[in-house]
């Protein structure tokens, strides 16, 4: 045979040969994608069915996400700042001082009564209170100071009030309460009032943690368009713990409209509790009256407003009293904020300002901290007063 021949039937045998071992391999070899072999067509038609292998779409870069703090828990913070009203009680410091030099003079006693009066007790309620404290001593028929001491806490805490209503109303409208059900289930809604410089937009940050330690969700709404770090601040308080802040990027804008737009924002978003801050410059009372009312009258177009929080500078005495009056004709205020409590040894404010304006005081300041605000608990403050 011809020996060109040979080689083309050895070069055919072994293309044919190579070509029959690399298709049973492809068969053999898996690189069928697992989704197709694992489904059986049982028909041509299953085949066009079975769904063709998609690729994941490109993921968008993802932004870190923010680290919120955990607010502090309500019975942590209290036990905290125990202590830190306890150095704010310095005027039971100085009646347990005169109390502890034994068998009482008179001039003991009229120490007693201008210690009383400094820590803005009032002079009415300091005379009451120094007439029935001789009284007790007579009808004890002792000057021992730890007798008096009692009959001190006994009437300090009667003047506090124990008895009344301390708890925020932070229940949300129901439908008997007068909203439509139009855009949404409202929120509880607190509207924080005050002069400037009391606390108004700090207490407003550390109420909305309060809110979330115990577990709530919260909207603010900064109405206090006067001044625009106002809005930046309470903004700042928000981010720290995941609630959302409405406010207007207009400065001046009309406050009444963003308590509004706070107010629709929370009952869109099903929160539990919106609240509102605002401005509190006194220079002109009917102006203020006014912006109040008005801010009030518009939030109560969705739903009733459960707080009014008057917030008040337990530094500032008597002026603070004549302010606090304003704004309580202004707008009608359900509960006291009372700020600042850390550093005054006026703490006879809580008794004054309970008895002028009839309502209790509900949240008190006790520094600049973030988790410095507490519930008001009587007790815990007389104790606090005298040691
Ligand atoms: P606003 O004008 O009423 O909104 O007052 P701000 O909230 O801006 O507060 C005025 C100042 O008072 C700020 O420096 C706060 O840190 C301070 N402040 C607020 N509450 C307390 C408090 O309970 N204790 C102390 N020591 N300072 C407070």
């Amino acid at each position: 045979m011809d020996p060109l021949l040979i080689v083309l039937i050895v070069v055919v045998v072994l293309a044919v040969a190579g070509g029959i071992w690399f298709y049973a391999g492809r068969n053999r070899g898996g690189q069928v994608p697992p989704e197709v072999s694992a489904h059986k067509p049982t028909s041509a038609d299953d085949v066009l069915l079975t769904p063709p292998v998609e690729e994941a779409p490109p993921q968008a870069p993802q932004a870190p996400a923010a680290t919120l703090e955990r607010p502090e828990s309500i019975p942590g913070r209290m036990q905290r700042l125990r202590s830190r009203l306890a150095g704010a009680g310095s005027f039971g410091k100085a009646i347990l001082s005169v109390l502890s030099r034994g068998d009482l003079t008179e001039a003991d006693w009229e120490e007693i009564e201008d210690t009383l009066l400094t820590s803005d007790l009032g002079l009415e309620v300091t005379t009451s209170l120094m007439d029935e404290l001789r009284t007790q001593a007579k009808v004890l028929d002792t000057s021992d100071p730890d007798a008096i001491r009692t009959v001190l806490r006994e009437q300090l805490l009667e003047l506090v009030d124990p008895g009344m209503d301390r708890s925020l109303n932070l229940t949300k409208p129901t439908p008997a309460d007068g909203w439509d059900g139009a855009g949404g289930e409202p929120a509880a809604a607190v509207l924080m009032v005050g002069v400037n410089g009391t606390g108004k937009t700090t207490t407003c940050g550390k109420l909305a943690r309060v809110l979330v330690a115990d577990g709530k969700t919260a909207v603010m709404g900064a109405a206090d368009t006067f001044r625009a770090a106002a809005a930046d601040q309470l903004t700042t308080w928000g981010e720290r713990v995941g609630v959302d802040v409405v406010r207007s990027e207009k400065e001046g804008a009309d406050p009444a409209s963003v308590a509004y737009d706070a107010v629709r924002q929370a009952a869109r978003e099903g929160v539990d509790v919106v609240v509102v801050d605002t401005a509190g410059r006194l220079q002109n009372k009917a102006g203020l009256m006014d912006e109040l009312g008005k801010i009030k009258r518009v939030m109560e177009k969705a739903a009733p407003v459960g707080e009014v929080l008057l917030v008040l500078d337990a530094t500032t005495g008597q002026n603070g009293m004549r302010q606090a009056q304003v704004f309580s004709e202004a707008v009608g205020i359900t509960g006291i904020v009372l700020t600042k409590l850390d550093g005054t040894a006026k703490g006879g404010i809580v008794v004054t300002v309970q008895k002028e304006l009839g309502v209790p005081v509900k949240l008190v300041g006790l520094g600049e901290g973030a988790d410095d605000l507490a519930p008001f608990d009587p007790e815990g403050f007389v104790d606090a007063l005298l040691g």
